[in-house]
């Protein structure tokens, strides 16, 4: 059985011995590799190799920077399949989902490639003779700890910009899904990125903790759950370090009766069913305000196409699956209606693996704890409202604030639901509204803490500190009344 190595100052450094983890394939649930459980002795050598790093590094103009992301984005194409199908194998998502995950890492990395235009000063003379100018200037070492529903993507949403800005990093990707991230170290470095600049440390909470109270790390980004997301923000910036932590969703969709029925139905069963629901963009909770039993019907009918093992992959773990139908299990007991049920899936040839069927419960009332809490399975609550301001109102209390959409034919409903929604992605006719570069992606409420969006331009505010300098050569040029 393969141990995972950790990858530090360029090659791949045994965590030595240490408490391992076993890594399923959710698909047939056989174990694939190991994973070391890291301590702080693993953070500091990486947080040493990177600090190493940095002054090298940072010293490049960002466009010899950006060369590198160039190549590096050669290569996710080069070898998108099979970052593909490491994916598939250590997440248990679909081939075609694991493709569209590469797909936005290379989206992601053209950005990069774009931020000399983008992170450049700004120049002007502000008297005769006297001149401002503002330096984006890297901050240093940054962290980002990530989850396991994408293993590829959601490191890629800060190796680029953060590294292009001139900062060296430490990656802790989730434990569950450790393979992709030693293979994106192996691109970055064959892409021509200097040793230490990117380093990778495997384990869980010990590692996350170690790198909020690390002295020598800068900033720490965190993507996960809303409780560990708190835990880090709260712990990182005690220690008085840059931080931004993405939690868990509860994205509601509210159908309006005018929606076009079947353009409804497509997008409202993709949201909720694909990657098997573990997206934090996923559709979780549908508003159905009035009528809007024919809609119903069509998600229903939809999702009854989604079937496990062919265009639907797994969840995670044993454990996933047990929660995810104990919640579908709660909600009938309180009286909601099952209308298709995702329980007991089994895929022929797969005993092992991890299934759960969509899953579409009717009638669901705002107090249920399927209505108000994260499932992260393929399971859709359907509430019912009598207008729009219920529908809004029913949105506005749940604490998460990812994602909301509207499902209208009315321009001017949309905009009514779009101002009112209290959501930091918004939807219009789209089930899963991620905004694509170099628009930026973050949500508001319990879903972030911390300024700021941890994609796009907002990266660019977030990896650097601003430098502003007011300078003269002219001895001629007279002093006044600020400079
Ligand atoms: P998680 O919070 O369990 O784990 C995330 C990371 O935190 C992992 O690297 C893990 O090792 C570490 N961790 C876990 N428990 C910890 C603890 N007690 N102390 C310190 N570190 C700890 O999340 P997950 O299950 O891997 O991912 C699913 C969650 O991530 C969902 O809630 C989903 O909504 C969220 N998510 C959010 C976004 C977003 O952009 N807002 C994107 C993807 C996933």
């Amino acid at each position: 059985m393969t141990v995972l190595s950790n990858w530090i100052g360029g090659s791949f450094m045994s965590a030595g011995n240490v408490e391992k983890l076993d890594v399923y394939c959710p698909l047939d649930g056989q174990v694939i590799a190991q994973v070391p459980l890291c301590h702080e002795t693993h953070v500091d050598q990486a947080v040493q190799a990177a600090r190493a790093a940095f002054p090298a590094w940072s010293a490049l103009p960002i466009k010899e920077r950006a060369q590198v992301f160039y190549a590096y984005r050669n290569l996710l194409m080069e070898h998108e399949e099979e970052l593909a199908d490491l994916v598939r194998q250590e997440n248990g998502k679909t081939l075609d989902e694991a493709r569209a995950e590469v797909k936005k890492s290379i989206e992601v990395t053209e950005f990069a490639c774009a931020l000399p235009q983008l992170a450049a000063g700004e120049v002007m003379e502000v008297s005769r003779g006297v001149e401002c100018r503002t330096d984006h200037l890297p901050l240093g070492v940054v962290a980002c700890i990530t989850p396991f529903n994408f293993p590829n993507m959601v490191p890629n949403w800060t190796i680029p910009n953060a590294l292009c800005l001139g900062n060296t990093m430490v990656l802790k990707p989730s434990e569950l899904v450790p393979l992709s991230a030693l293979r994106l170290a192996d691109l970055l470095h064959q892409a021509g990125l200097p040793d230490g600049v990117f380093n990778v440390v495997h384990g869980g909470r010990a590692v996350v903790e170690s790198i909020c109270d690390h002295p020598g790390i800068d900033a720490v980004t965190f993507v996960g759950s809303t409780k560990v997301a708190k835990l880090v923000y709260a712990r990182a910036t005690s220690h008085l370090k840059r931080a931004l932590a993405l939690g868990g969703a509860k994205n509601h969709l509210i159908v309006l009766p005018d929606a076009h029925p079947e353009m409804t139905a497509t997008n409202v069963a993709a949201s909720m069913s694909g990657c098997a629901g573990q997206r934090c963009m996923a559709a979780s909770a549908m508003v159905g305000v009035g009528d809007v039993e024919h809609i119903v019907d069509g998600v229903v009918q939809e999702a009854r196409k989604v079937v496990p093992g062919m265009n639907l992959g797994a969840v995670i773990s044993a454990e996933a699956k047990a929660r995810i139908e104990r919640y579908i299990n709660e909600a009938e007991e309180q009286g909601a209606v099952i209308k298709l049920d995702g329980r007991n899936a089994h895929v022929p040839g797969f005993d092992g693996g991890y299934y759960v069927g969509p899953t579409v419960i009717d009638h669901v009332k705002p107090d249920m704890a399927v209505a108000r809490e994260e499932i992260f399975g393929p399971v859709l609550s359907i509430i019912r409202a009598d207008n729009v301001d219920e529908a809004i109102k029913i949105e506005n209390a749940n604490p998460y604030g990812n994602a909301a959409a509207v499902f209208t034919q009315s321009g001017g409903m949309a905009d009514y639901v779009r101002e009112r929604a209290s959501a930091g992605m918004f939807g219009v006719n789209i089930g899963v509204p991620v905004p694509r570069e170099p628009f930026s992606f973050g949500g508001w409420n319990e879903s972030k803490f911390g300024v700021g969006d941890i994609t796009g331009k907002s990266s660019i505010e977030f990896f650097t500190k601003l430098k502003k300098t007011t300078r003269k050569w002219n001895p001629e040029a007279r002093t006044n009344w600020m400079s």
